[in-house]
C-alpha cells in the first residue's frame, strides 16, 4: 500500500537530510547526489509523488511493468531501468527508459546499440559492475570491467554516464563500504586510463545509502524507506 503524499514528503525531506548529513561528514557538496525514486511493484501514482515532489526519475527493475506504469502516468518524470535486462527487451527498454543502468555484457550493450540507432536517439546507459563479487547478483566481474567499457565508449547510439552496483546483502555494514569503495576506485582508474568522466556512480539503497554516499555515490536508489515495505 503506498503511503498518502503527505507521508512520503515527510520520508523523502528525512532521507534528504541524511544524504545532506553524509555530505557534511565526506566533504562533499549534497547537490551531487540524486534521490532516485525507485518504484518498483508500487503503482503509478508513485511515480506522480516523485514527480510532485520534483525528484527528476524514477527506478524500475522490469521493462514491462514500467511500460504499463507510464501509460496509466501523466507525470513528467524520466524512468531508469535498474533491473537485470535480457537482450531480446533491449528493444523495448531502449524505447520506454531514459536511461539503462544495468548493462553488464557486450551482448546486451550490442543490442542496445542497435535499438537505439533505430529509434534514432542516443541512449544513456550505466555499466553495473558486480563490484562485491557476489554470487547472487548481476552485474559484469570487476576484471571485465574494462573490456566492458572500452567496447561501450565504441558505440555510436550509447552514451556511458558511469557505473551502477548493489552491495551483496550482509550484516556486516563493512561489507557495503568495501563494495562502494571497490566501485569508486575502479571508476577513478578507468576515467583516467580512457579519459572519460563516468560521473555517474549509482550506488546505495535504502539501507546502505549513507556509506555509499561517503564512498562517493552520485546517486542513491530508494524504494523501501520512501514507499514503505513491497
Ligand atoms: C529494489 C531496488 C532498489 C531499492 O531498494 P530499497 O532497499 O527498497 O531501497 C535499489 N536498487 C535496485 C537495483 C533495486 O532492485
Amino acid at each position: 500500500m503506498l503511503p498518502s503524499y503527505h507521508e512520503f514528503k515527510n520520508r523523502a525531506d528525512a532521507i534528504r537530510a541524511q544524504i545532506a548529513a553524509a555530505c557534511v561528514a565526506a566533504g562533499r557538496d549534497h547537490s551531487t547526489v540524486e534521490l532516485l525514486a525507485v518504484t518498483k511493484t508500487h503503482s503509478a501514482d508513485a511515480a506522480d509523488y516523485a514527480s510532485r515532489y520534483g525528484l527528476r526519475a524514477v527506478g524500475e527493475n522490469r521493462v514491462q511493468e514500467a511500460v504499463d506504469k507510464q501509460s496509466q502516468c501523466t507525470a513528467r518524470i524520466q524512468w531508469e531501468l535498474i533491473g537485470h535486462l535480457q537482450s531480446n527487451k533491449a528493444k523495448l527498454a531502449a524505447t520506454h527508459f531514459d536511461r539503462v543502468q544495468s548493462v553488464d555484457s557486450e551482448k546486451l550493450l550490442n543490442h542496445l546499440d542497435t535499438a537505439a540507432a533505430a529509434l534514432g536517439k542516443v541512449l544513456p546507459v550505466l555499466l553495473q559492475i558486480n563490484a562485491g563479487r557476489d554470487p547472487a547478483k548481476f552485474g559484469a566481474e570487476l576484471e571485465d570491467a574494462p573490456r566492458l567499457l572500452e567496447t561501450a565508449l565504441g558505440k555510436k547510439n550509447l552514451r556511458i554516464d558511469g557505473f551502477m552496483t548493489i552491495a551483496p546483502l550482509s550484516d556486516d555494514p563493512a561489507v557495503a563500504v568495501r563494495t562502494f569503495e571497490t566501485l569508486r576506485t575502479l571508476r577513478d582508474e578507468l576515467a583516467a586510463k580512457f579519459g572519460v568522466s563516468l560521473r555517474e556512480l549509482s550506488m546505495g539503497m535504502s539501507g546502505d545509502m549513507e556509506a555509499a554516499v561517503r564512498a562517493g555515490s552520485t546517486q542513491v536508489r530508494v524504494g523501501t524507506a520512501l514507499y514503505g515495505t513491497r
